[in-house]
């Protein structure tokens, strides 16, 4: 079983939590159930290459509400509708030839691109606005539920607005289990962190949240430079990434650069970004060797964990390169840090 119905028993959060290749092989049925679901104007988790989604059909009006209020997100902050191909795209967006441009170097893949709207997509989708968030998704399961409930799905991340982002689909068991009709296990998100959001309707063009799509690679495409560190506006934020505080643990989360600027008698826990020489007790580390890929991939997952045991708070490492790969590690980290 990887799907299930309403409010999970202790014994089925178990077996949902578990991913063996027998139930990727035999998903299907599951993908097909959530489908039908979806199309009911049922509301769940879905796993995403970036982080787990909470899915509802993007053109359901009711559907899309009960997004907002599972995750008490407020409705001043637009999701991301994610489509299977081009022509369900452009159904809902109007692609210009730098959208399609970007669509062509990497979709299917971690990149949203905020584009003038369609009529057909409701205005709490947009909050109002005149442009959309369109992403195609990789996650064959995510593909292949667009494609079966042939319905473009809005999907922000499955977590309590401002919570650290779930990786797992036991992640949105735990904090949203009781307020959706299902979660379809897709195993660990590759990913780990949300998708890179390019504005394309201002000038210059804007990165409104960095992800695993470098900047350098998009300007690389569109043969120019994109505004990196757009001006933000807090009452009516153009992404909520972009809030000053975001994606945070309920421990106090400290950052750091060298260990001694940690007080000698901190008793909490200590996460480095690569595995240290002689770890202690309380240390754990983002990645053997200090790759950025793989500490963007366990970042949200670690916190999580480390916020459930934590009394004293957390102490983090903090990326110094300037190298682009670091940007989406050094964002989250800043904003999981931060006081609201
Ligand atoms: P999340 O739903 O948590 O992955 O976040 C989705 C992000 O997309 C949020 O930061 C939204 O503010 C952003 N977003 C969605 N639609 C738009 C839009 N039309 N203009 C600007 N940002 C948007
Ligand atoms: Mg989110």
């Amino acid at each position: 079983m990887t799907s299930f119905p309403l409010k999970p028993s202790q014994d089925s959060l178990e077996t949902a939590c578990f991913v063996s290749e027998e139930c990727k092989v035999s998903s299907t049925d599951n993908i097909n159930k959530v489908a039908h679901l979806i199309s009911e104007g049922k509301i769940g988790g879905v796993p995403t290459e970036t982080v787990y989604g909470l899915a509802a059909n993007a053109l359901n009006e009711d559907a899309v509400r009960k997004i907002f209020q599972a995750k008490s997100r407020p409705f001043i902050d637009p999701l991301i509708v994610h489509v299977c191909d081009m022509q369900m795209a452009e159904s809902v967006a109007d692609f210009s030839d730098d959208a399609r441009k970007l669509a062509n170097a990497f979709w299917p893949g971690p990149l949203t691109m905020i584009l003038p709207r369609k009529k057909c997509v409701p205005d709490i989708v947009t909050a109002g606005m005149d442009t959309v968030a369109v992403r195609m998704p990789s996650h064959k399961m995510m593909r292949e539920l667009i494609k079966k409930a042939n319905l473009p799905i809005a999907a922000p991340s499955a977590n309590p607005f401002g919570y650290v982002s779930p990786t797992k689909a036991e992640h949105v068991i735990e904090q949203l289990g009781d307020k959706i009709d299902f979660v379809l296990d897709g195993g660990d998100c590759e990913c780990g962190v949300e998708s890179t959001i390019v504005m394309l309707t201002s000038t210059p063009k804007k990165l409104l949240r960095p992800g695993p799509i470098k900047a350098s690679d998009i300007e690389d495409v569109l043969g120019e430079e994109i505004d990196r560190n757009p001006k933000k506006n807090e009452a009516h934020p153009q992404a909520p990434g972009m809030l000053k505080s975001h994606y945070s643990p309920k421990a106090k989360l400290t950052l750091f650069e060298d260990i001694a600027e940690i007080p000698a008698d901190f008793s909490g826990e200590i996460v480095f970004l690569k595995r240290p020489d002689n770890p202690l007790k309380n240390h754990y580390w983002l990645s053997e060797s200090g790759d950025a890929k793989d500490v963007q991939k366990n970042l949200f997952s670690l916190i999580r964990s480390l916020d459930k045991i934590s009394k004293n708070g957390i102490y983090c490492q903090k990326p110094t390169s300037s190298d682009d790969s670091w940007l989406a590690v050094i964002d989250r980290l800043g904003r999981a840090s931060a006081k609201s």
